[in-house]
């Protein structure tokens, strides 16, 4: 059994809760393993739709990556010499597996300070989660997306460069798809919170929040960004693509009866998101999307880049795309 010290341990607590970012939350744990156990690897699994545990982080001759290795969940947790340990969130469901790979295989001491790593990490991460979720309507909150966009941008760019060479490198989604960010504005809010009083508009929220749930992927984001603003990031096939499944949203807005307010709908802005984009460029694109849409009757879908090429509206200042 390796023996550390208290302050070599407390310390390495220091470390693992030092990031706000559940994907570094991650990676320092790894680090962590590597320096308690010099394992040969560890891999952590998180359990996606139907409980199938779906490929995270690895951790190989030291380096931490997101690549997937060749080997299934089932192959390495069957390998001999392989320690498992569920992850679990504070309302001990199981949401993952953490996999430590050596020879020879962790001791029953060394499994149990293991253990208690691991209720420090997850006790960590619940927290984490939590900070970035909206209160009312449980989508990922403006915090979160602030957060998150440069580094989806990041992961956007490498994916539009790997897709052009390498397609065995591509990491996020498959086939030629793009990205594409849409802002979602409910129309007339105030006058629901006007006419209804503030509490069914807060059930308008959280009812929008839930079609918009059903109208991506999983693996699509969603923000409540403000007030009764959603910004969503889309992974679809083309341009064509993006349309048909905003316009799919807001008819579903449109059609659906919510039970005290009856008709909603919502005005939205698209844009692309391409390899050059920057936050604050794609938040104007959008927005100047969005404001055409309201101020041409509301309740429709209106595209940033078909806007410009079509001249109706003038390209966003500083544009580097345009
Ligand atoms: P437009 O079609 O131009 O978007 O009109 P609007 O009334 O939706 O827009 P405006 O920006 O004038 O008003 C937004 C309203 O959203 C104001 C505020 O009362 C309401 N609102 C913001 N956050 C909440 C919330 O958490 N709950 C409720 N019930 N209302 C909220
Ligand atoms: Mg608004
Ligand atoms: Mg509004």
């Amino acid at each position: 059994m390796n023996t550390l010290s208290s302050p070599a341990i407390v310390r390495m607590i220091a470390a693992l809760t030092d990031h706000r970012d559940v994907n570094l939350l991650e990676a320092s744990l790894l680090k962590t393993v590597a320096d308690l156990f010099a394992p040969g690897w560890a891999v952590i699994f998180h359990l996606g739709s139907d409980d199938v545990p779906e490929f995270s982080s690895s951790l190989r001759d030291g380096i931490v990556s997101q690549i997937d290795g060749p080997q299934t969940f089932a192959e390495l947790v069957s390998t001999t010499g392989v320690t498992s340990f569920p992850i679990m969130s504070n309302a001990r469901k199981v949401l993952g597996y953490l996999l430590v790979h050596r020879t020879p295989e962790l001791s029953t001491d060394e499994q149990a300070l293991m253990a208690d790593l691991f209720r420090v990490y997850d006790n960590y991460l619940a927290v984490l989660r939590d900070s970035q979720i909206d209160r009312l309507t449980g989508l990922l909150n403006r915090r979160t997306f602030d957060d998150q966009l440069d580094r989806a941008l990041g992961l956007i760019r490498r994916a539009y460069h790997d897709n052009s060479d390498d397609t065995s490198k591509r990491k996020v989604g498959e086939g030629n798809g793009c990205f594409f960010m849409g802002e979602i504005d409910i129309d007339h809010f105030k006058s629901f919170n006007d006419r209804f009083g503030h509490l069914n508009g807060d059930e308008v929220l959280v009812l929008l929040a839930r079609i918009l749930r059903s109208a991506f992927r999983k693996t699509d984001l969603i923000y409540r960004f403000g007030g009764e603003e959603f910004v969503v990031i889309v992974y679809v096939d083309d341009r064509n693509d993006a349309e048909m499944t905003f316009e799919r949203l807001r008819r579903s807005i449109e059609n659906h009866a919510f039970p005290r307010v009856g008709k909603v709908t919502v005005s939205i802005g698209i844009t692309e998101i391409r390899d050059t984009s920057i936050p604050v460029e794609l938040l104007g694109r959008a927005d100047q999307a969005l404001y055409y849409a309201k101020t041409h009757g509301r309740n429709q879908v209106s595209f940033y880049e078909a806007l410009v090429a079509s001249g109706e509206i003038e390209p966003y200042h500083n544009d580097p795309d345009n």
